[in-house]
């Protein structure tokens, strides 16, 4: 019996043997190549172009100029590798999409040393696609057009960059890199959908060609991988055809495509390891298209990845009880972080939303409470005004959220100071309005609008739900991003 056992636990195993090496040396070594000028998700074009001015001198590197966007910023390729099979990779078509950008940036770090991996292949990388979306950390670019349903007509000068590369290179290869929401999650599973893939369909039939099937069997092999580094946040991505949009086309134009989005992962807001995931299972795969292995592959695997669905929330809190001119409800909170941008799109604070209130028993959260036998307590204002902030960092915050009150008034807040590093509200002590008589008072939870609420056991607050996000008063390591000003 315990012969048996062994020979099932290692059998399948020896046929992943070669790509798990390959992967785990990737994943272990990664800080050796990590680009480490980038280190956050916002970063805009004149960044990067000192890294790609960098290539032009480094061994066996090509870099091509291809055009300008509508603004007038540059697009490069960067390509390395003499083989004859051309693999092309372009980032960030979508400006706000920067993840795959990131890991395309190691990647180069990786390949300046590491040649063996290119013996038979010509890899070629467009970065940031979209320039001008980058600026503004949108998704579309200067004229408003989303890239990616403008293959066809071709009306923007990125898309006509992408499609001329593709077809001076007849790229036998094409990774397609985008980010996806955040809420994404392998369908009927707790679990975000950090990576999800797609071979793209190049007709309505959605039929199966040698072209797609190969995208399919990298696809099969790259999940392998991301299994092994976040078991279950594997998405699969629709495949209903789109005839506007690249990877549809590319795929049709006879370009095997593989589309990877990158959502989101728990505590990583900045997406750095999901860039390192990019990373391990993009080389991995290039390896792979590199020795023709991938061709062992069966499709049937492909089918079985989870498809993607949108059920999760930054936080779900169950069963919480509120009254509401004299009536008890009981119901689930389902609340997200939405990011708010400085003027320079290089940073951002959170606005905490309830994005939905009932019934979410088919829903999922990155956090959750279950509020069942807590009470429902709302968060009071601070009754002494502050003259300034000065004043207000002498007082100790965690006590205040204990004595139940959520809020600080202070005298004069400057306009511009929209959130405040602390895990309580903060108001101009002008703008306290004291609710009239005859209206009906306003429900203390509701849609749309922001979660700042206590949660107490036996009389005693235990939780401070201040802008959306859970702090818990019997730990030390809570994680408020921030609290709202106004
Ligand atoms: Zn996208």
């Amino acid at each position: 019996m315990k012969n048996l056992l062994i020979l099932l636990l290692v059998v399948p195993i020896l046929g992943f043997t070669q790509q798990n090496t390959i992967s785990d040396n990737l994943f272990l070594n990664y800080e050796t190549y990590k680009e480490s000028i980038i280190t956050q998700r916002r970063f805009k074009h004149s960044e990067i172009q000192p890294l790609i001015e960098k290539l032009k001198s480094e061994k066996d590197f090509q870099v091509t100029f291809l055009g300008n966007s509508i603004e007038g910023r540059s697009i490069s390729m960067i390509s390395i590798g003499s083989g004859t099979t051309n693999v092309l990779l372009w980032s960030q078509m979508h400006g706000d999409e920067t993840t795959a950008t990131m890991a395309i940036f190691d990647i180069f770090n990786y390949l300046k040393v590491n040649k063996e991996i290119l013996k038979n292949i010509k890899l070629h990388f467009i970065p940031m696609l979209n320039p001008d979306g980058a600026e503004k950390f949108t998704r579309r670019n200067a004229i408003g057009i989303d890239i990616n349903r403008d293959a066809i007509r071709l009306q923007s000068p990125e898309s006509r960059i992408l499609k001329s590369a593709r077809d001076s290179l007849k790229a036998n290869f094409g990774f397609n890199l985008h980010d996806q929401s955040k809420y994404y999650n392998a369908e009927r599973t707790d679990k975000p959908a950090t990576i999800s893939y797609l071979a793209p369909a190049y007709n309505y039939e959605k039929s199966i060609n040698t072209t797609r099937s190969n995208a399919m069997k990298i696809i099969v092999e790259m999940n392998d991988i991301i299994q092994k580094y976040a078991p279950g946040q594997v998405g699969r991505y629709s495949d209903d055809f789109e005839p506007r949009a690249f990877g549809d086309n590319i795929q049709k134009w006879g370009t095997s495509t593989i589309l990877i989005e990158s959502g989101g992962f728990k505590n990583d807001p900045e997406k750095q390891f999901i860039r390192k995931l990019n990373y391990v299972s993009i080389l991995a795969a290039i390896h792979s298209i590199s020795t023709g292995s991938f061709a062992n592959t069966s499709i049937k695997k492909y089918e079985k990845i989870p498809r993607n669905d949108r059920k999760l929330f930054d936080l779900k809190i169950t069963n919480l009880t509120f009254s509401h001119l004299g009536n008890p409800y009981i119901v689930d909170l389902g609340i997200n972080h939405l990011e708010r941008e400085n003027n320079k799109h290089s940073d951002f604070y959170n606005i905490g939303r309830v994005n939905d209130i009932g019934d979410l028993s088919t829903y999922y959260g990155y956090q959750t409470l279950d509020a069942k036998d807590l009470q429902f307590k709302i968060g009071e204002t601070y009754p002494k005004i502050l003259s300034d902030f000065e004043e207000f960092k002498k007082l100790d915050v965690k006590n205040l959220l204990q004595q139940g009150y959520t809020t600080v008034s202070i005298d004069s807040l400057p306009n511009e100071i929209k959130f405040v590093n602390y895990p309580i509200n903060i108001v101009d002590s002008r703008k306290i309005t004291i609710p009239k008589n005859n209206t009906i008072p306003k429900p203390p939870i509701s849609f749309r609008k922001n979660p700042t609420f206590l949660l107490a056991k036996d009389g005693k607050v235990v939780y401070a739900i201040i802008n959306g996000f859970v702090y818990d008063l019997a730990k030390n390591d809570n994680k408020v991003k921030n609290g709202l000003a106004n």
